[in-house]
């Protein structure tokens, strides 16, 4: 760590001089307005990042024992209008997204006025198909340019998108149409990945078998087979596309400010996908800021944020901050080992990338692959790093540091969640040291506590606890789709009168915040959040199986890897055979990221003498941390975890 303090001090005298925030005294004065002030704070805030049509009556009005969050009441403008529009009379030939796909060579470029053509012309066509003010919109598509098209043509006409990642199978997209009652999907053919064809069109079909309202599916010929044929139901984008030009002129529907924006779905505990309602004016406000702030844009930037636009920061850095902010962007549709384990470095360097922001699983994973592919590559544009999504370990913080940033560019390891909007805890360039594994300082208007088990504030630091967050922050949800009472019981009923968040954290003696995980029963595999009882119940669906339990365990890539105790009827059924089946079953439903690691088999689950699955114990058997069990005869037949115990097998990754 010695030689880290040192450089530290490299990289923060050039940012300490230029940053936006470039000194703790200017952050904390301002974090200090932003807590004890927010009326004055954020208005002012709202008026510097936001082109209005009308300046709200109030800024914020709260209730958080009954979930009702209200920020710029009032207030009207469109999500659209401010990430396009206004930018056209300076920016309209400023490149807004180039594209590279999966295949090396294949690149476009659009300008902020393309981007205005592009989206106004899906506008008209969403509008000629009855898409109005209010009405859901799927958008199942890979990473092209049309994602983002689709998502601001929504914007524009007051529609709400949600855009459900490609990693999905057919019921769960099916699951997700049906419960935002979506008329109209957007889609591809088929994506490419590593070369390989990938079925979206197939996969909307099987899904539309199952969620049966659907009117419009418009599919972007994305592999040029021109194979899309349209139909009553179907439009090729094509058609789309072939409109007038100049471009359909579709005027910016006036939104309330907390009109819904968006629905983005995860994962809970419960096992059912809970959409998350996201709303105009205070969303746009935080990934305006939050994007602005934490990645220091600078107007001749080119950011690139390589995750999918299916997850959070997909929307709050790719698309929302960085064309709030009239940044240019790069999309990269393809892997980073696809053709070679050289896409990244060849892109950064190509596109001159100045702010680079991925995940944890991304990171160790180039990282094993060795430097020689780095070092064929000029990545002195870089300036910024960002990391996201789960713990940035120390080895490949520092692999990041050193060989990505040639040391000279900080990190930051932003903390956020789908219902936090945009990071709520995130290092702030020149003025946060570099910690490995800290997120490091609450993003304004954040107030985190951290509580012990018996909801008391931590007294002191590095005192583990659920990490629960006081005030609304603009960027905060305001409700679960179509069930409110959920949004009550999951975020608001733990810790009456804060935000729950699910996590554990600590926090050090300088007030920098480590986030432990999860304490609810959701895995994160590479960034992504899957339910333990939604994998469980499709499971339990085979004929075999009497019941399952999935857990987190150490994963060397995806950080946390999925292992199934499975109690099975009839020993002498076990077979790879089986182990496959189920492996698949789970696949199917929810998609290739639930892929199970490793299955152990049993004849029954371990429980408490009240019946509740000895999760704990679970965890750590498929953790190989057996010695941190403790004495549980008292709870539990221990013959059945000892036999868990013996039977595991580390290491075993299927
Ligand atoms: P999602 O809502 O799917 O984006 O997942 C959010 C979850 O990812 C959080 O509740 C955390 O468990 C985890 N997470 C997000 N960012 C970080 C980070 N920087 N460090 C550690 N865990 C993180």
């Amino acid at each position: 760590m010695a030689d880290i303090e040192k450089l530290r001090n490299a990289h923060l005298e050039e940012f300490e001089k230029t940053a936006h925030i470039n000194s703790m005294e200017e952050y904390k004065r301002l974090y200090r307005r932003s807590i004890e002030a927010p009326d004055a704070f954020w208005g002012e805030q709202a008026k510097t990042y936001l082109s209005w049509d009308k300046i709200w009556d109030f800024v914020l009005r709260y209730d958080f024992e009954e979930a009702r969050i209200e920020w710029f009441g009032g207030g009207v403008l469109n999500a659209c209008h401010n990430c396009i529009d206004r930018h056209l009379e300076l920016r309209k030939d400023k490149i807004a997204y180039h594209w590279v796909g999966d295949s090396p060579g294949e690149t476009r470029s659009v300008t902020y006025s393309d981007l205005h053509a592009r989206v106004c012309n899906l506008a008209a066509e969403l509008k000629y198909r009855g898409v109005s003010k209010g009405d859901r919109v799927i958008l199942y598509m890979p990473r092209v340019i049309e994602l983002p098209v689709a998502m601001l043509a929504c914007a524009r006409i007051g529609a709400v998108h949600s855009v459900v990642f490609g990693g999905f199978s057919p019921k769960a997209l099916a699951n997700r149409i049906s419960d935002c009652s979506a008329r109209v999907v957007i889609t591809v053919d088929s994506g490419f990945r590593s070369g390989k064809l990938l079925p979206y069109k197939t996969n909307v079909e099987k899904a539309l078998e199952i969620a049966s309202d659907v009117e419009t599916v418009i599919i972007f010929d994305r592999t040029g087979q021109k194979k899309v044929l349209s139909s009553s139901r179907n439009i090729g984008w094509h058609e789309v596309n072939a409109a007038p030009d100049p471009p359909a002129d579709v005027a910016p529907e006036p939104m309330n400010a907390e009109d819904p924006l968006f629905i983005l779905y995860t994962s809970g505990p419960s096992g059912k996908p809970v959409g998350i309602v996201h709303t105009h004016g205070g969303y746009l406000l935080y990934a305006a800021m939050s994007s602005r702030i934490i990645f220091d844009l600078r107007e001749d930037d080119v950011i690139w944020c390589t995750a999918d636009f299916g997850w959070i920061m997909g929307h709050s850095l790719g698309v929302y901050g960085s064309l709030l902010n009239g940044q240019t962007s790069v999309i990269f549709e393809g892997v980073p080992w696809y053709p070679t384990y050289d896409r990244y470095w060849e892109i950064i360097s190509k596109y001159k990338v100045s702010k680079f922001y991925t995940a944890p699983t991304v990171i160790r994973k180039l990282s094993r692959a060795g430097n020689d592919y780095l070092k064929k590559y000029d990545l002195s544009s870089l300036r910024l790093l960002g990391s996201a999504g789960e713990i940035l370990d120390h080895e490949s913080w520092e692999w990041f540091y050193r060989h990505v940033g040639y040391e000279r560019c900080p990190i930051v390891d932003t903390y956020f969640q789908i219902e936090t909007g945009g990071p709520v805890i995130s290092p702030l360039p020149g003025i946060s040291p570099l910690k490995p594994g800290s997120c490091s300082i609450p993003f304004f208007g954040t107030d985190p506590v951290i509580l012990d088990d018996s909801g008391d504030e931590a007294r002191y630091p590095n005192q583990r606890g659920v990490l629960c967050i006081r005030e609304p922050w603009p960027g905060i949800a305001r409700t679960v789709h179509g069930d409110h009472e959920q949004f009550i019981s999951t975020y608001f009923t733990q810790i009456p009168g804060m935000f729950f968040t699910a996590d554990e954290a600590m926090r050090d003696e300088d007030g920098n915040y480590r986030i432990i995980g999860r304490v609810d029963n959701v895995i994160n595999v590479s960034g992504h959040r899957i339910g333990t009882k939604e994998i469980e119940s499709i499971l339990e669906l085979h004929d075999q199986v009497i019941e399952a339990a999935a857990v987190g365990f150490p994963h060397p890539v995806k950080r946390q890897g999925i292992y199934a105790f499975v109690a099975i009827k009839d020993i002498s059924a076990i077979s790879d055979t089986l182990k496959n089946e189920l492996i698949s079953l789970v696949r199917q439903e929810i998609g290739p990221i639930a892929t199970i690691d490793v299955i152990q088999w049993t004849t029954a689950l371990p429980k408490t003498r009240s019946g509740k699955i000895l999760r704990t114990v679970l965890e750590k058997i498929a953790a190989g941390k057996t010695e941190e069990i403790g004495n549980i005869s008292g709870i539990a037949d221990t013959s059945l975890i000892e036999s868990l115990i013996k039977n595991h097998k580390p290491g075993d990754y299927t």
